[in-house]
């Protein structure tokens, strides 16, 4: 154990550290494909190693194979943070190494991640009364929800719109069911009357809140309007912005939320959580249940005053992940939350307006929250170079995407140490590079 204090101090040194200096790596790995593979042994020690040996490995070859997300330039995809509250919850969890598939396998894991998740739940003004628990990813929150949904209308359709993460057309084929994609309005929003006409026979729509190209917030409202005459489920994939919540005055990103039968949040994406963490609610848990509850031979009787969280997901084994959520929450508080969450929208906004104002450039689609989409005039390729040439300098990283067949690049806060000259030097590298 004298080691494993040794080595745990070291580690930890290395994880502040580095927190201190990624600002200074350059963001985007630029390893070759095998590269990091071939500069490690191709087969196991035949004598365990120190800890410390990989500590130096983690310097000399892990490091440049890393992309790192945790740098307050990374602007790609959905920015997230590994926020220190989190990091230390994880090696917690690592440590009391628990499997919380039944309440009575570790009850405190079951009950502190219920609890979270309804701290979440409360923080976004979500109603009372929804059951609540964790999944890895949005991925699987949906699957589930999916699986759920197909108890009631086995067979129907899922529709959601053509703007919608490719993990909902995944979960449809999974769960074996139909999946159509719907036609959007001129701000990539799902149009009610597309849902409308295709709501006879479907099992599930699925409505976005923060689509992942432009963060489009689908008409929820309108869409459980239609759900609910027609008895179909309705699913809110608000894997992103959902966060937004936190804070009242982006409360309408979750209009209609009430009535929808799951909702799906992910705390890794904008809430500061490290990966893996995905909240999902149900209003009909008996459905989820229906879906994944079974009772093998090796398991101890079902106790009825308990719930068991392995009937609610498709895993048996569950890491115990509400401890970060717990930590995350606690650590920065609503106040905390909430002051991230608006300087990231100010910093998107802020930025917006830098792209708006000057010549040469436009915005594309809407920009509610902390993503921007945006393009230099001229061809893709032209701007594609554009993005190549900043993420090649190693200072930012940034992705894009299409919306209207059309090459956009798209600017992502999300990162907790992100500050306005970050923004601003990133904007001096587009422009040397348009
Ligand atoms: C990121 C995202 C997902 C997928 O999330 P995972 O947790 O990676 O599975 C699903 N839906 C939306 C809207 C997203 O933005």
């Amino acid at each position: 154990m004298s080691d494993f204090r040794r080595d745990g101090e070291a580690t930890l040194a290395w994880v502040a550290d580095y927190l201190e200096r990624v600002r200074e790596l350059p963001v985007m790995s630029r390893v070759k494909p095998g590269q990091v593979r071939e500069s490690l042994p191709a087969a196991p020690p035949d004598q365990g190693e120190p800890f410390e040996a990989l500590l130096r490995d983690l310097d000399e070859k892990i490091l440049p194979g890393i992309t790192h997300w945790n740098h307050p330039r990374f602007l790609a995809y959905f920015a997230n943070t590994g926020s220190e509250p989190g990091i230390l919850a994880e090696l917690l969890a690592a440590t009391l190494n628990v499997n919380a598939m039944l309440w009575s396998t570790s009850p405190a894991a079951t009950e502190v991640e219920e609890l979270a998740v309804d701290w979440l739940r409360q923080l976004v003004g979500l109603p009372d009364g929804l059951h609540g628990h964790i999944e890895d990813t949005a991925s699987i929150a949906t699957i589930s929800a999916l699986a759920a949904a197909r108890e009631l209308r086995p067979g129907g359709t899922v529709l959601a719109s053509e703007q919608a993460n490719f993990s909902v057309e995944k979960a449809a084929r999974l769960v074996g069911l139909p999946y159509r994609p719907l036609p959007v309005d001129d701000d990539f929003r799902l149009r009610p009357e597309a849902v409308a006409a295709e709501i006879d026979g479907a099992a599930a729509v699925v409505a976005t809140s923060g689509t992942t190209s432009s963060t489009a917030v689908d008409p929820t409202p309108e869409i459980a309007d239609l759900c609910a005459r027609a008895d179909v489920w309705l699913h809110l994939d608000a894997a992103y912005a959902g966060s937004a919540a936190v804070c009242e005055e982006f409360r309408w990103a979750l209009a209609g939320a009430e009535r929808a039968d799951s909702i799906v949040i992910n705390p890794h994406k904008w809430l500061f959580t490290p990966m893996d963490c995905s909240c999902v609610w149900t209003r009909r848990p008996e459905a989820f249940f229906h879906a994944f509850s079974a009772d093998p031979e090796y398991m101890p009787d079902r106790d009825a005053d308990v719930t068991d969280l392995k009937d609610y997901g498709p895993a048996l084994g569950r890491r115990f992940r509400g401890l970060k959520l717990w930590a995350v929450l606690r650590c920065y508080g609503r106040a905390g939350l909430q002051e991230l969450i608006r300087e990231h929208v100010r910093l998107a906004q802020l930025f917006a307006s830098w792209v708006e104002e000057t010549p040469g450039w436009e915005l594309v689609g809407r920009h509610d929250f902390s993503v921007v989409c945006f393009r230099r005039e001229g061809s893709d390729e032209e701007n594609q170079a554009i993005v190549d040439r900043v993420n090649e300098s190693g200072e930012a990283f940034l992705s894009g995407t299409r919306l209207e067949g059309r090459f956009v690049l798209r600017l992502a806060v999300g990162n907790a140490r992100t500050t306005e000259s970050d923004i601003a030097r990133v904007w001096e590298l587009l422009r040397e590079a348009g």
